[in-house]
């Protein structure tokens, strides 16, 4: 019987027998003594075979190879001074090994190594690949760790404190309105009739409400199948619940203290409370964002009353025509940015206009408050206007002042990555800091420019504020997203339980009654049944575990993730299937490989 886990093994352990199972991590041979790394999913540790002290052991040990797997019986003992390692949690003990048992060898050659010191510069697709090698690696080891201690910390906190229940819904169902593209999966037996798979369990969850669950929550899987820029996956997972009879400040409360439970279980951190909120139109004024990073100042300032009537036809233009200007002001910016850096083609100039902006423009605040820039702006700006923007922005010696006109939208995209930008460049970003915000009060709905036409921000089902309910297009949604170090890790609502209300906001985005029942024909039906008020959220749950676990990718904490070409490296999904299944289900691929000279 196994006794310990490699990685748990301490001084407090000498004299113990332990038997241990695990794969050899390295062996190195060292003037007659062989040391052996046996690691487990908990660690290394490191086992001696001496000729002297360990005879029965020896020839076995020098046998071993790497990725082996052993079974290993020996005496925990104190290593000595000078072989203290004081970096791995196991540095204090040795094993001094009686019995080596080979379970398995190791029959082709390793695609890499896996041993943490040769580890860091496998290729991803490698990695991916050989996934069942790669999650060997502490790294991996310790990130699908981590990733079941935070999901472990949610299941006893929504559990055992709040009285949640977990309750799976279907994964073979109807569309979902989360505004992706559906998975489809045809049916053999309604033959030309397809399943979609949820790209979340919204309508489900809502059902739930009216059958009086009260509370409830699933770690749900999700599908959407998106173009994979960013680092998006077609499948993912969400902590997703909803709760009856709740207000949003409810809503929120319980799910800071449930935050507040995660980082404490599994990083032993105490998070001030409450976590600050900011209205969306706040957000959006002061960041540019709906998801500031706020680790940092930088924060914008709208100019656009000061410069309305300067003769610079940019900024004057850009408000006459329904937009803004907005400065981002950076404390000691003089020294740090340069000018070619600004001027068109610079680095800081490429930035805004990747986000849309026709250019920058800047103003350097010397001594005195003099004010130095060039071209138009210079010539334009009244001396007073100057003194102006620098009182507003608050502007001293040393400052830089970029500046930004146009749509608001472009303009608030285009000082967010600035800011974002400079941010990172200049140091101001502590990694260390952990800045958890609510964000709240986002309008319900958003311009389409496509399809001319409103939609939802969140989802068709997210209730207005009811003192904005006669102006729905521009109302105010009951929604909070909450945002971690400027990303946002989860985001949900207090749902329309009203038949009318309900109606209106599928007419504000164009959809009509009989689309609508088409639709949502069923769930509509059952709110006339007896819904009581409910609201819910979601979490990202694979965002969040990456977060914590300081990864860049969330590939890195998903076990069997799929790459940016929504593909499987180690079981080649997705993949063409027998012409046989096909005809079952009486589909038929219009598909016709490119020619290779059709690029
Ligand atoms: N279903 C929403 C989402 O997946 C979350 C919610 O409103 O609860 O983003």
């Amino acid at each position: 019987m196994r006794t310990h886990y490699c990685g748990e093994l301490r001084g407090a352990d000498l004299g113990k027998t332990a038997v241990l199972y695990g794969w050899v991590d390295r062996r190195r041979d060292h003037g007659g003594v062989i040391f052996i790394d046996l690691r487990d999913r908990t660690g290394t540790v490191q086992i001696v075979s001496d000729p002297q002290r360990t005879p029965d052991s020896y020839d076995n040990a020098g046998s071993l190879r790497s990725e082996y797997v052993v079974k290993i019986v020996g005496q925990v003992s104190l290593r000595p001074e000078e072989s203290l390692n004081p970096k791995l949690p196991t540095g204090e003990v040795e094993i001094y090994v009686d019995s080596i048992e080979l379970l398995n060898g190791v029959n082709k050659q390793l695609p890499f190594q896996v041993c943490t010191s040769e580890y860091e510069s496998v290729r991803e697709d490698l990695r991916l690949k050989y996934r069942y090698l790669d999650l060997r690696s502490d790294r991996m080891a310790k990130n699908l760790q981590l990733r079941h201690q935070v999901v472990k910390a949610m299941r006893r906190f929504l559990e055992d404190q709040e009285n949640f229940m977990e309750i799976e819904t279907p994964i073979l169902t109807r569309s979902t309105p989360e505004g992706a593209r559906d998975y489809l999966v045809p049916s053999r037996v309604n033959l030309g009739q397809w399943y979609a798979l949820p790209q979340s369990p919204q309508l489900f969850k809502q059902l739930l409400m009216v059958s009086g669950c009260d509370r409830y929550y699933q770690i749900a899987r999700c599908f959407r199948d998106e173009d994979l820029r960013a680092d998006r996956q077609p499948e993912f997972t969400q902590l997703d619940m909803e709760m009856s009879f709740m207000s949003v400040d409810e809503i929120i409360e319980l799910n800071e203290a449930l935050i507040c439970h995660i980082f404490k279980v599994v990083k032993g951190i105490d998070l001030p409370r409450p976590f600050p909120r900011l209205t969306y139109s706040d957000a959006m004024a002061k960041y540019g964002s709906d998801r500031p990073d706020t680790r940092f100042g930088l924060e914008l300032v709208d100019v656009s009353e000061i410069v309305k009537d300067s003769g610079f036809k940019v900024f004057s233009g850009a408000v006459s025509s329904g937009g803004v200007v907005k400065v981002l002001p950076i404390p000691n910016g003089n020294d740090a940015v340069s000018n070619v850096r600004i001027r068109p083609k610079g680095n800081i100039s490429n930035e805004a206009v990747a986000a849309g902006a026709k250019g920058i423009a800047y103003i350097r605040v010397r001594e005195n408050n003099e004010v130095d820039t060039i071209g138009a702006i210079k010539d334009n700006l009244s001396e007073a206007q100057k003194q102006e923007l620098l009182e507003k922005t608050g502007a001293k010696p040393g400052h830089l002042l970029l500046f930004c006109a146009g749509d608001t939208d472009t303009v608030n995209k285009a000082l967010d990555r600035l800011r974002l930008y400079i941010g990172k460049e200049l140091g101001l970003i502590d990694s260390e800091k952990i800045n958890l915000l609510w964000v709240t009060e986002f309008p319900m709905f958003e311009w389409n420019a496509d399809e001319k036409r409103l939609e939802a921000l969140h989802h068709p089902f997210t209730a207005p504020y009811p003192e904005d309910i006669n102006d729905l297009k521009t109302a105010r949604a009951q929604a909070y997203d909450i945002v971690f170090n400027g990303i946002e890790i989860g985001g949900g609502s207090l749902r329309i339980y009203q038949k009318e209300i309900q109606e209106k906001v599928f007419a504000t985005i164009g959809l009509s009654p009989e689309e609508a029942n088409g639709k949502f024909g069923f769930l509509l039906e059952a709110f006339e049944y007896g819904t009581p008020p409910h609201g819910g959220i979601a979490y990202g749950l694979d965002r969040l575990v990456m977060l914590l676990a300081q990864e860049e990718s969330i590939r890195d904490v998903i076990a069997f993730p799929k790459t940016q070409q929504a593909s499987c490296l180690l079981t080649e999904a997705p993949a063409t299937v027998d012409d046989k299944q096909l005809r079952e289900l009486q589909v038929k691929s219009t598909y016709k490989p490119k020619r290779k000279d059709e690029g």
